[in-house]
């Protein structure tokens, strides 16, 4: 065998059992956290699950587990006490987190409210009496009212559904059930897709939202294509969080992502906001195979800007094949690291495969609720 393949089957055993370790941890990110994980206390996502149903869970960083998810049909507020969410306190609550084994958890990296909730007298109590069913709603809710998208992203999260992302919509009464029951008391609600400014049902829930409860925080998920036609204006009278995510700095590398032409659209409505003065956005660069050429350029965008905060996330079906670049350019932007974050994610197929290897044994502690 030649020297170099000696090398890179090392290097590659090295990878596999780096993973096997981060597997063993309920969190990769556990040394980010004040404290352990409480998100089932405060937190819920909503998600179509298809035929207009919901899927209701307590994080999207663990949704597609069996026992971290609840297919709902009606009445969304139930989810909230529903047996799976539960479990997970009761797990929480004696100091375990297995349920999230092997998650690759993202933790926002600029705004903490994660911390301040757990200040919450509410949530502090709940979880000081030890309570598994809790007699307030969640103060966050990140909801997808569709994955109805504009752009074609070969590393997007629903390319499964590629050609059926239509069938993935809520339906109204659950929009409106959402809106009436639980938006109320919610702090924060993040509108998510697909492409919130594109599909029709999330525009609508963004509009009713702002004229409906001006003093709510709202935060949109986009991809900045739409930016320009919903109002760059109305974004700021309305004080609407963005977070833009951008798929290279060059045209070709646009393209080669999104399967469009509309970096200059992007860039365009970002410059708009940046001359208008209006901080309330970060912009995160996805970085993948087809957009990695295009990093440092992102760094320098982020370093030029002032006012601007950035985000460098690796596309998380590639693994950690771009760790050490990420480590690199950390290193080399750290003047600017109050503004320019790394996000390392990785749910590579060895660590999915782990992952279902050990998702049975979970599955049937939430059969027996043991
Ligand atoms: S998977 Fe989600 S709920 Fe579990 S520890 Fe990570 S962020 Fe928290
Ligand atoms: S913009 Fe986002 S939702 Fe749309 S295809 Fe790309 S990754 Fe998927």
């Amino acid at each position: 065998m030649k020297k170099e393949n000696i090398t890179l089957a090392v290097e590659k055993a090295k990878f596999y059992l780096r993973d096997w370790q981060v597997l063993c941890r309920e969190c990769a990110y556990d040394k980010e956290k004040p404290a352990r994980c409480y998100r089932s206390f405060y937190s819920m996502t909503i998600t179509p699950a298809g035929a207009g149903y919901a899927l209701a869970t307590t994080c999207w960083n663990n949704m597609f587990y069996p026992e971290n998810k609840v297919i709902v049909r009606e009445d969304i507020k139930s989810a909230w006490n529903s047996p799976q969410f539960k479990f997970q306190r009761r797990l929480i609550l004696k100091g375990d987190w297995s349920f999230c084994k092997g998650a690759c958890c993202i933790i926002e990296p600029f705004f903490h409210y994660e911390n301040k909730l757990l200040e919450n007298p509410d949530v502090k109590s709940a979880i000081t009496d030890k309570k598994e069913v809790l007699p307030y709603g969640p103060k966050v809710i990140v909801v997808s009212p569709s994955h109805a998208c504009n752009n074609e992203c070969y590393c997007c999260y629903y390319v499964f559904m590629k050609n059926r992302r239509e069938q993935y919509r809520l339906k109204d009464s659950l929009i409106k059930e959402i809106e009436e029951t639980l938006i109320p008391s919610a702090e924060n609600v993040i509108i998510s897709g697909g492409e919130p400014f594109f599909a029709k049902e999330s525009i609508g829930l963004i509009n009713r939202i702002v004229s409906n409860h001006p003093d709510k925080k709202i935060a949109v998920n986009t991809n900045g294509t739409l930016l320009h036609e919903y109002g760059l204006d109305k974004i700021i009278r309305n004080n609407i969080f963005l977070t833009i995510t951008v798929y290279g700095m060059e045209a070709k590398t646009y393209e080669a992502v999104t399967k469009r032409n509309s970096r200059d659209i992007v860039f365009g409505n970002i410059q708009g906001l940046i001359e208008r003065g209006y901080e309330k956005m970060q912009v995160i660069f996805l970085l993948s195979e087809r957009s990695v050429k295009d990093s440092d350029k992102f760094c320098e965008f982020i370093a030029r800007n002032d006012s601007l905060k950035g985000i460098v996330r690796n596309n998380w079906y590639e693994g950690a094949k771009y760790w050490e670049l990420m480590r690199k350019l950390e290193e080399k932007y750290t003047g600017i690291s109050s503004r320019l974050k790394f996000q390392y994610q990785n749910v590579s197929l060895p660590r999915a495969i782990c992952r279902r290897l050990y998702n049975p044994i979970h599955t049937l502690r939430y059969l027996l609720r043991k």
